[in-house]
């Protein structure tokens, strides 16, 4: 089957194939064909899970599973996450709940939508949770934390988020999945992990995902003018995909009375020019900066309080900022070329 060349799937092939035929558990991935998802399924495949990947392929896409559809321990459910989850008939371990789109454009391009996926989405995951008796995992975010008055943020910060503006669809829509899932685990003793997510990149983004890695590599690559919102000072903390996830895996193994939330991010931080600048050294670009209207509440300052991961997962991230962009740079460089070869050959034929 076809992949667009991202080198994680390549180097887990060899571990999935060894794990295929035995399943330990069973995890349902909502979001499982977007970025981080995509990451997960690979990561639990290795480890010898069975993976029912669900995604309304909305911001999602094939090419981040492809390569997975040939194993017999993965199988993809193309549903909406709004619509109930019961028909899923099987006996679970886990659910991940990641669907629900992550960039600020798509996030705001329908903001009812964005609402509805993590209120009811949350619902439907936790009520299948209930049912099957599976530990349900929520993919919150820094953004709960809102433009942060604290600094660096840690889990006790109850955040400063505008309730109306533009970004509260997501911002709030995922407080109230927060609050839904401490609910369910307060009153009908739902087993639940919630994990803070703070920026985070690498492969199987998409090229037009618009998230900030992704845009400047896209741009620096392409030569194109690389577009600082505001004036660049404002601040965010980038965490290696791989990190992230290896993350999630140490929250699922802790007690069950450890439920979070805990903050899962790199505290290493950068302004938005130090990125721009990093990127365009790392491909030898010659693509300039062009200054653009910064977006509105978009957040001053970003760092996550990394103590109670450190604490209760023994975990810290451990690949440079330097190290998951040159990872990163090199997959979105295959892309470009695998898409402009066949460009060509299409105009050939
Ligand atoms: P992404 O947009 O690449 O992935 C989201 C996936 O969810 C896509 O495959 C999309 O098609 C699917 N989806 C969206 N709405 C859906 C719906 N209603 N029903 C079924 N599927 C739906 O984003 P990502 O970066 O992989 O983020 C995954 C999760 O992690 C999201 O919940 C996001 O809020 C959370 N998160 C990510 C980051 C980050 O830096 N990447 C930071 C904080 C939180
Ligand atoms: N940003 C930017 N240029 C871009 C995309 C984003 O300057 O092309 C800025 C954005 O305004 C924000 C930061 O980069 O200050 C991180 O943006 P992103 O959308 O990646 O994540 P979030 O704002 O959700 O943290």
């Amino acid at each position: 089957m076809k992949t667009d060349g991202a080198t994680p799937g390549k180097k887990l092939r060899s571990d999935i194939s060894a794990a295929r035929y035995r399943p330990v558990k069973t995890a349902l991935v909502t979001g499982g064909a977007g970025f981080l998802g995509s990451h997960l399924c690979r990561r639990l495949l290795g480890e010898g899970y069975r993976v029912i990947c669900l995604d309304n392929f909305s911001t999602g896409r094939f090419e981040n599973v492809s390569d997975l559809t040939d194993y017999q321990n993965f199988s993809l459910i193309v549903q909406d996450i709004e619509t109930p989850l019961a028909r899923i008939n099987e006996s679970l371990d886990e659910i991940y709940n990641l669907a629900c789109p992550a960039s600020p454009p798509h996030y705001q391009r329908d903001p009812i939508r964005t609402m509805k996926t993590n209120v009811i989405g949350a619902i439907n995951v936790l009520d299948l949770a209930e049912l099957t008796g599976a530990t349900a995992f929520q993919a919150s975010t820094s953004e709960v934390y809102g433009d942060p008055l604290v600094h660096p943020q840690p889990e006790s910060y109850f955040g400063n988020v505008n309730p109306t503006g533009p970004r509260a669809c997501y911002d709030e829509g995922k407080r109230a999945a927060e609050t839904l899932f401490f609910d369910y685990a307060r009153t009908r003793s739902v087993p639940i992990k919630v994990a803070r997510i703070f920026n985070t990149y690498g492969p199987n983004m998409r090229p037009d995902d618009g998230r900030v890695v992704s845009n400047f590599i896209i741009q620096a690559l392409r030569g194109e003018d690389i577009t600082i919102y505001g004036s660049g000072r404002q601040t965010r903390s980038f965490c290696y995909v791989d990190d992230l996830i290896e993350g999630f895996r140490r929250l699922l193994q802790t007690p069950e009375n450890a439920l979070g939330p805990i903050n899962l991010g790199n505290p290493g931080e950068f302004t938005v020019l130090e990125l721009a600048e990093k990127i365009i050294a790392r491909t030898g670009s010659r693509s300039k900066l062009v200054f653009l209207d910064k977006p509105v509440d978009d957040p001053q300052q970003r760092k996550p309080d990394i103590t109670e991961a450190r604490q209760c997962l023994g975990w810290t991230p451990a690949v440079t900022l330097d190290q998951g962009l040159d990872l990163t740079i090199s997959h979105f460089d295959d892309l470009l070329r695998s898409r402009a070869a066949s460009a060509f050959t299409e105009a050939a034929e």
